[in-house]
């Protein structure tokens, strides 16, 4: 399934809608729908058991938005959360530089691509792609152009050298996807965050900021937390919540917001033995993802070559969305910058007294950070499939399904009443569904014949589906159907929950 499948789907059957559809939308902005707020429910609480609960040692905490703007200060955001920004004088089209100079080399990526299924056609089964990649000459030879021009663009990003990412645009001959003018602007920095104003105070004073992410509300708390919880190093805090971020390009539906929800944890360690924590998160956050049944072949380590400047460990956890493998998930070894520096400019002192050392430290950090859309956006087009399958009679057809791990799926059980206008049916539907609400988020539906009511629920991702025929008047059983196998088996009303499995794989 499309991309574009994927999208109108979400919408269709009451996922995600357009913000302010009815204005014509806001760019980048989403609104979770009565299925889709289940679905991203479940992925917290996926998320915060496996983090929190089944942590002795993490805590969860719950920090407003809204700081006092010294935060930002200390945290490098106000002076380094910054993107190099470009403006097509023609076509009036805003882009990110270092995105079109990545985009330039991507090109030169899929001719190499190309080239590799050709020769995989030509060769069969006796091709070697490692060989051919680092033997064939016109290969090499565009290897090595992509590298020089990644190298160049981390050195330019680095440096913060503006000049040589117009240069490199110009030397590349990029041209404006949308209107193909190389009519340019200087490329400058243009600062992420959203800045609002408090009503009490005029002027700079006065500014704030929406959060562009939730860890710093961990860190200013740090020793909150650690007094009233009285945890011993290591530890952590996790947390949920909102992030906002005026990102430039923003396409890709969910994928790039301009404001969205983060679930981060920072775990606070010894100083010296963070490569040991790091290799620990790195693993049990993948493991957090194979354990949803996500197919290993989707995601993949990608490590940092170019840290940001408060780590020296970085490793994103990608996974290969519709249009290929990107960032769902950040690793990142935060060493004391973060406490370092709001004890500097706060005048607290941010560490810790270690019992067993005997001595006090400011405590590096491991942090963990996952996009809730994305791992929406991640689980959705994973799970959602066409597929022919045999209908009641015995002949194909096609279904859409998502497959999504039964604890994530919206709605856990149907009740389905074989028909509409016999009461006894319904009558014995509307009792079955009455308990079994009580144990799970059930759906009564009884509009439409059987096979179409079925395919209601596989295109939300119901796991189960229970019908309510005439046996069961007589001997108190129903069906219970597998969304994924098809496969039907009867079980008494009284053994229905015990069947029905949707526990998180923690
Ligand atoms: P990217 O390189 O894609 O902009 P990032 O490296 O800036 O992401 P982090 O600052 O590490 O991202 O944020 C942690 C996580 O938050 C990311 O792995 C991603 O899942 C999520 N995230 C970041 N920006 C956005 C966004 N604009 N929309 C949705 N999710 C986001």
């Amino acid at each position: 399934m499309d991309f574009k499948q994927l999208i109108s789907h979400c919408k269709e059957y009451g996922f995600i809608y357009q913000s302010s559809e009815i204005y014509d939308g806001l760019s980048a902005v989403y609104d979770y729908g009565p299925y889709g707020v289940e679905l991203k429910n479940n992925i917290k609480e996926y998320w915060w058991k496996s983090m929190v609960n089944m942590h002795e040692n993490i805590v969860g905490i719950d920090a407003a938005i809204f700081m006092h703007p010294k935060t930002w200060k200390a945290s490098g955001h106000v002076d380094a959360f910054n993107d190099p920004l470009i403006d097509n004088k023609d076509s009036k089209k805003r882009y990110r530089a270092d995105q079109l100079i990545e985009g330039y080399a991507e090109k030169i990526e899929i001719k190499i691509r190309k080239d590799v299924a050709k020769a995989r056609k030509r060769f069969g089964d006796a091709f070697d792609e490692n060989q051919f990649r680092t033997t064939n000459p016109r290969i090499v030879d565009r290897q090595n152009k992509i590298d020089a021009i990644l190298k160049r663009l981390a050195d330019a990003m680095r440096d913060e050298n503006m000049g040589d990412l117009k240069a490199q645009i110009e030397e590349y001959d990029i041209a404006c996807p949308e209107s193909g003018s190389r009519n340019w602007t200087e490329v400058r920095q243009f600062n992420l965050m959203f800045s609002t104003q408090l009503g009490n105070i005029a002027g700079e004073e006065g500014k704030l900021y929406l959060r562009p992410e939730t860890a710093q509300g961990i860190f200013v708390n740090f020793l909150n937390v650690q007094k009233s919880t009285r945890q011993k190093i290591p530890f952590g805090i996790a947390q949920i919540g909102k992030a906002f971020r005026n990102e430039i390009v923003a396409r890709q539906f969910i994928f790039r917001m301009r404001e969205f929800e983060q679930m981060e944890m920072q775990f606070f360690i010894r100083p010296g033995v963070e490569m040991k924590w790091y290799e620990y998160w790195k693993e049990t956050r993948l493991n957090w993802h194979k354990a949803l049944g996500t197919p290993e072949s989707k995601l993949r380590y990608h490590d940092h070559d170019n840290l940001a400047h408060y780590a020296n460990a970085a490793v994103d956890i990608e996974f290969e969305f519709p249009f290929g493998f990107r960032e769902l998930e950040g690793i990142h070894s935060r060493t004391d910058f973060d406490l370092g520096s709001h004890s500097e400019l706060s005048g607290k002192k941010m560490t810790y007294f270690d019992p067993e050392l005997n001595e006090s430290y400011v405590p590096y950090v491991v942090e963990t950070s996952i996009g809730c859309d994305r791992m929406f956006l991640a689980q959705v087009s994973n799970a959602l499939q066409e597929e022919t399958v045999p209908d009641a009679d015995g002949k194909e057809s096609t279904r859409i399904v998502m497959k999504l791990h039964p604890s994530l799926a919206p709605v856990k059980v149907a009740v389905l009443p074989l028909l509409k206008n016999k009461e006894e049916l319904t009558t014995a539907a509307r009792d079955v569904y009455s308990t079994l609400k009580k144990h799970f988020n059930c759906q009564y539906d009884e509009k439409d014949a059987i096979g179409r009511r079925y395919r209601r629920q596989d295109a939300i991702g119901t796991p189960y589906c229970v019908t309510i025929d005439f046996d069961t008047l007589e001997d108190g059983t129903v069906t219970i159907r597998d969304r994924d196998t098809l496969q039907q088996k009867r079980v008494a009303i009284d053994a229905l929950v015990g069947e029905i499995d949707v526990t998180l794989p923690l």
